[in-house]
């Protein structure tokens, strides 16, 4: 904190509001700006120098040097200065300067009644928080916001004395880290709205409990018209509404319908949050820009303050387009050995470290996780080293960082700054990596903070999780637009069964249900009443088809509204006694017709027998009738034999309704049939396959939306005749260039692609393995690949030239065996345009 603008004010008037003692007032000339360090001077005959005393000195040494420099207001403590030293200088003398400024900004905030001031608090996100109201509200009202984040003693009179009158809206940080300072704060932003973040473990040394930080924490509150904060924080809340009246008080919650927000939806996509979010009685559909928790809580936090001051705003589409991550990106990932890692990709400059500091802080906070910084040389920032280095070192203090790694050579050169916590250097990241002192770290929370130069990615990479380094990326458009082929294959409107059976084909069954449902499609259908259930804990309330029910999970059928396939007469029995002990009656099932498949299901044979029963138990009724083709992807040669079991299920579904005395649903489809016989379409179809981007007839129009892939661990160069692997079966038959990947059978790269038989795809050129598949790694030949390197993306199916039928060819097998045997350790990453 160094030079800031102030409101105008002439020597007579800082006399009067601070009942300062002057021996004379020579000089004439208003204040314009206020000096808090004597280093960041740039108008001398307009500036105000505050002498403050700090833990690091006092700043009346610096008063000779800037009276030589021209500067003529002077504010000082009493009795340690002669004034005449000074002749043509102001010199105002109050026992205590900050608290003199802190007078200053009182009186200056007061004399805005106008103003709405927004006052924010909390252990963690205050500025992030304060920058979304920014982002939601300035182009609605002329709105001020503390600058960075300035919410010390120092920081809010600085802060307050920037407002101007023609601000409507101001949004003021306000943090703590002892007892007996918020009554300061209070008494100077006397708020009229209080937003209250959190409350985390920071500055607890100073506090005998969590209670006591809280109500510290809460007098910012005393004169505000209205408090906002989060209701799902247990006696957090509670306290906050047992000190303040209702009428007061405005909450949002996922959980609490009577909060002023109520979020009874949301869903976390890869790139932002849906949600579903209830003011007084009416639902607003919002998108958020992003994925992670803390930053939806805190844009929640923001939203209801929103509500607040103007909900109309809530109905409008752009509101929320308008949000952005706070000047960064911040992405939060599970390290190796217990590690979190925060990469702050966006930047590394001096306005962002307080925010990155802050999450930090929290995210460490709430696992009760060590914080530890990596932070390169700091560019462009136009600070010599002395400040920017004196600058972050203020910051680490604030943000109570506990270890510090520093890489580059300015930011080395300024490590005596950091002498109060464990600090080490390197000249480059490089170094640092080949130093390998990180990856002895466990357990702790570390924020990786680099300037574009340093390519602090390769730590990033080197500190992940081998597990996330192997992902499967889903791309949900794809989904959409394959469902939308297949229709238009359809007659218009015609209903259809998304089969997303094994986990939907080992892509992830509830993220591609909620984009099914969201598209309307008619049923959902899975093989057993579990993955029903998960769906329908995920949101899903589409019709559900179990395909393969267990008469040990009726109870899980009904409860869940599951609709269960029948094949045979004892599961019906079954079925329709546990439905009767339910209560229920025509609770719906769907009756398979073994039409030639020879698997499961009743013969035309059965039928009269089947529609007796029935006709016995009023709790099941008939939803619809079908089978499934053996080989609709066989070609021509096939026909009659498909065509036959049309035939056959239209001559039993034709009886049985004609028993039943009513007519349900008939279907056969699958996606083969889609394409090859939509003459066949009957009531409904199912799809299965095509959805996944996999045509069984080689048609073109689908998408894939699988796509595999993981990155170079380590590289070698060998020369010819080495082995390779276990068993030495891999033999390089010149010098070559070996790969080491992470991924082997395990995750479901089959130990039958050994030696050669796939090629996985670096840089679009074809790489075989060599050697054997191991469990959790392989070895590729990559002496063909121009430049490669450690880190770079190695693609295992996904688009050209590496589609997932290359893999089911090398295998000897079809696609849907190597989607559903990937291993559930491969992490699932869903992407929407
Ligand atoms: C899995 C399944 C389908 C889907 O088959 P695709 O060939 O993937 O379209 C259709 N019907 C039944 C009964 C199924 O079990």
């Amino acid at each position: 904190m160094n030079s800031s603008l102030a409101p105008s004010l002439s020597p007579q008037q800082i006399v009067q509001l601070l009942g300062a003692r002057t021996e004379a007032l020579p000089y004439a000339r208003p204040v314009q700006w206020l000096l808090t360090d004597s280093r960041s001077l740039t108008s001398p005959r307009d500036s105000l120098f505050v002498a403050l005393r700090t833990e690091s000195g006092d700043g009346q040494r610096y008063v000779a040097e800037l009276y030589e420099a021209g500067v003529r207001h002077f504010l000082l403590h009493e009795g340690s200065l002669q004034a005449s030293a000074y002749p043509e200088a102001n010199c105002y003398f109050v026992p205590d300067t900050l608290a003199a400024l802190q007078l200053l900004a009182a009186a200056h905030r007061a004399s805005l009644p106008a103003l709405q001031l927004v006052a924010i608090t909390g252990s963690y996100g205050k500025t992030i928080v304060k920058e979304l109201l920014y982002q939601l509200l300035s182009p609605r009202y002329s709105c001020y916001r503390s600058p960075r984040s300035y919410n010390s003693q120092l920081g809010v009179a600085l802060s307050l004395l920037g407002l101007r009158a023609e601000h409507e809206l101001a949004f003021i940080e306000a943090g703590i880290s002892q007892p007996g300072e918020m009554a300061a704060l209070a008494a100077m932003i006397q708020p009229e709205v209080g937003v209250f973040t959190g409350l985390g473990s920071a500055h607890q040394e100073h506090f005998a409990s969590m209670e006591q930080k809280l109500e510290e924490k809460l007098q910012l509150f005393a004169s505000a018209r209205c408090i906002i904060y989060p209701k799902d924080k247990g006696w957090i809340s509670a306290r906050i509404e047992e000190r303040y009246p209702a009428e007061r008080l405005r909450s949002w919650s996922y959980q609490d319908p009577k909060a002023t927000l109520y979020i009874p939806h949301s869903l976390t996509h890869a790139d932002r949050c849906e949600l579903t979010c209830i003011y007084r009685q009416q639902a607003y559909e919002l998108v958020l820009p992003f994925t992670d928790a803390a930053y939806i809580e805190d844009a929640l936090t923001a939203l209801c303050l929103v509500a607040e001051l103007a909900p109309e705003l809530l109905g409008e589409a752009s509101l929320c387009s308008r949000l952005r991550p706070v000047s960064m990106r911040l992405e939060v990932k599970e390290g190796a050995r217990g590690c979190t890692l925060i990469n702050d990709y966006y930047s590394c400059d001096l306005q962002s470290l307080p925010i990155a500091l802050d999450f930090l802080r929290r995210r460490a906070d709430s696992s009760g996780m060590r914080r530890v910084l990596v932070l390169s040389d700091i560019e462009g920032s136009g600070l010599s080293d002395e400040e920017l280095y004196g600058e972050v070192a203020r910051y680490l203090r604030d943000y109570e960082v506990q270890e510090l790694y520093l890489v580059g050579p300015r930011s080395s050169g300024e490590a005596k700054r950091f002498d109060f916590i464990p600090c080490s250097c390197y000249p480059d990241t490089e170094t640092l990596l080949g130093s390998r002192v990180l990856e002895q770290l466990s357990g702790v929370c570390l924020l990786l903070k680099g300037a574009r130069r340093f390519a602090f990615e390769r730590l990033y990479r080197s500190l992940s999780a081998h597990v996330h380094q192997t992902v499967l990326d889903v791309d949900l458009s794809a989904v959409v637009s394959n469902l939308n082929h297949y229709r238009s294959l359809l007659p218009p409107g015609h209903p259809l069964i998304c089969m997303i059976k094994a986990d939907g084909y080992g892509v992830g069954a509830v993220e591609l249900a909620r984009t099914l449902q969201e598209h309307r499609v008619d049923y959902l259908a899975v093989a057993v009443a579990d993955e029903g259930r998960e769906l329908r804990e995920g949101g899903i309330s589409t019709h559900i088809m179990v395909m393969n029910p267990e008469l040990s999970t009726a109870d899980t059928l009904f409860e869940q509204r599951l609709e269960p396939e029948v094949y045979s007469f004892a599961l019906l029995e079954g079925l329709a006694r546990a439905a009767e002990a339910h209560g229920l009656s025509d609770y719906p099932i769907h009756i398979k017709v073994d039409s030639g498949m020879h698997r499961l299901g009743f013969s035309a044979e059965d039928i009269p027998e089947l529609a007796a029963q029935l006709a016995q138990l009023p709790a099941l009724r008939v939803s619809s009738i079908f089978s499934h083709f053996a080989a609709s992807d066989e070609g021509e040669a096939k026909r009659s034999f498909t065509e036959g079991q049309y035939r056959y299920l239209l001559g039993a579904a034709e009886e049985l309704s004609q028993r039943l005395g009513y007519r349900p649903r008939y279907h056969i489809l699958n996606t083969a049939g889609i394409e090859r016989y939509p003459e066949y379409a009957l009531d409904m179809a199912r799809l299965g396959l095509g959805l996944y981007g996999i045509s069984p007839t080689q048609l073109p129009g689908t998408t894939p939306i699988a796509r595999l892939s993981t990155v170079i661990l380590q590289l070698r160069e060998l020369p010819a005749g080495e082995c390779v692997g276990y068993g030495c079966r891999g033999l390089t038959q010149r010098p070559a260039r070996i790969a080491v990947i992470p991924i082997g059978y395990a995750d479901g790269f089959s130990r039958r692609l050994s030696n050669g038989a796939y090629a996985v795809s670096v840089h679009g050129v074809l790489c075989p393995t060599i050697g054997n598949v191991c469990m959790d790694a392989c070895m590729i030949d990559v002496t063909e690949v121009p430049e490669v390197a450690e880190g770079d993306e190695v693609l295992i199916f996904g688009e050209e030239p590496r589609p997932i039928q290359a893999l089911s060819a090398a295998l000897d097998t079809i696609p849907y065996e190597v989607l559903t045997t990937l291993s559930p350790r491969i992490q699932r990453r869903y992407w929407r345009e």
